[in-house]
């Protein structure tokens, strides 16, 4: 193989960046490490800062303060050319009036790379996009996917220490990105490559990660492996950005060991108290998590009640809206049998799997 992959660690040591001279903090003091052959996702709402940090390490913003290193070399004050990173944007950005196969080439001929060698590496860049034979296509020729994957090439070709990709694949449609996001981790493991991958969608952050960075208003709210921040939330903002938690208030009347119990609306469930102290706490409830009886029926011993105020139909599962003492839930059900109907009044329980303590205070 012509293209080489080489892959580099990336370092963010007490990063700041402001804009308008200061009125805008976008990134408040923010370290972290990615690791050489690691696929990380920056993941957060609007404005919280990753689209900032995915551009201070292209260089295509500069730090306020605090230092960047890339494969262990402080670039913090390299421009964008001196560095050894390469982007795959959003809006593809690929020269209409050039052919794909000059598209991925054009990298490295500006560079000075001799034209039949740049064309060589680019034939081998489609090919590892699953491309091969579309080179003479002109991008108008090609589906979004297509291009896409050509953006990606395009960026393969420039042997980057760092790849990274900003939302890439938010023009594509559903059915599309799930099959994109496949081919790009697939591709990004096969290489070993070191990856950066901006997104705002938990569940495409889940399905490609090593690590995600988890960021909320221009610091990292939590990191970790997808499992761990589906699993043990640090907060009420964890829990409901990744996976949709119910948030419910509760009592932690005891702490046993590793183990609480904890008192939500008058039912007990003993939980890991992850350091949380005798007092009111939150906890994080998975919407399937939350099982309903109805009342009339076969019910279990549970005192806590509510309303059914919607239910949706999903084919594979029953989406529910419940008022009740404990607050309003969104409930997933799997049982599409013998759905509930809007008004009717069931009982609330809980499967001990799927509800994490979180403090109360954000
Ligand atoms: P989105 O998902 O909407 O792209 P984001 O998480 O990527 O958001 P950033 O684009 O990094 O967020 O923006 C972080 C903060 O910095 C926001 O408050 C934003 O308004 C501000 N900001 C970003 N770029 C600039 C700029 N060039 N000048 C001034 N403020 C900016």
């Amino acid at each position: 193989m012509k293209i080489k992959t080489r892959a580099g660690s990336v370092v963010f040591e007490n990063v700041t960046k402001t804009y308008g001279l200061g009125a805008v903090t976008a990134i408040d003091n923010v370290s972290f490490t990615i690791n050489p052959g690691e696929l990380v996702t920056l993941l957060g709402p609007s404005g919280c800062g990753k689209t900032t940090t995915l551009r201070m390490i292209a260089g295509l913003e500069h730090a306020t303060k605090g230092k960047i290193l890339i494969g262990g070399k402080d670039v913090t004050q390299l421009p964008a050319t001196d560095r050894d990173v390469s982007m795959v944007f959003q809006s593809y950005a690929l020269f209409p009036h050039m052919t794909v196969l000059e598209n991925v080439a054009y990298g490295l001929t500006v560079t000075g790379v001799a034209k039949a060698e740049a064309h060589e590496k680019a034939e081998e860049g489609l090919d590892l996009v699953g491309l091969a034979g579309y080179g003479r296509r002109l991008p108008s020729e090609l589906s979004g996917g297509q291009q896409q994957r050509v953006a990606v090439a395009r960026a393969l070709v420039l042997e980057p220490e760092v790849l990274l990709l900003d939302e890439p694949l938010s023009n594509l449609d559903a059915k599309l990105r799930r099959q994109v996001r496949t081919e790009i981790r697939e591709l990004q493991q096969k290489l070993g490559l070191t990856a950066v991958y901006v997104t705002h969608d938990q569940e495409e952050a889940l399905a490609v990660s090593d690590h995600i960075i988890v960021m909320n208003r221009a610091v990292i709210a939590q990191q970790g492996t997808p499992r761990e921040l589906y699993e043990q939330p640090a907060s009420g903002f964890i829990a409901d950005f990744i996976g949709d938690a119910n948030l419910v208030g509760a009592e932690l009347v005891e702490v046993e060991g590793d183990m609480a119990h904890i008192e939500i609306g008058g039912l007990r469930q003993t939980l890991p108290h992850r350091g949380l102290g005798i007092g009111p706490v939150n906890v994080a409830v998975r919407p399937d998590a939350i099982e309903l009886s109805a009342v009339n029926g076969e019910s279990r011993q549970s005192s806590l009640k509510g309303h059914i105020t919607h239910a949706a139909y999903l084919g594979n599962q029953m989406q529910y809206s419940v008022t009740s003492d404990i607050g309003d839930l969104f409930v997933i059900d799997p049982h599409i049998d013998a759905p509930i109907a809007t008004g009717d009044e069931v009982r609330i329980g809980f499967s001990g799997r799927g509800l994490a303590v979180v403090p109360t205070d954000e």
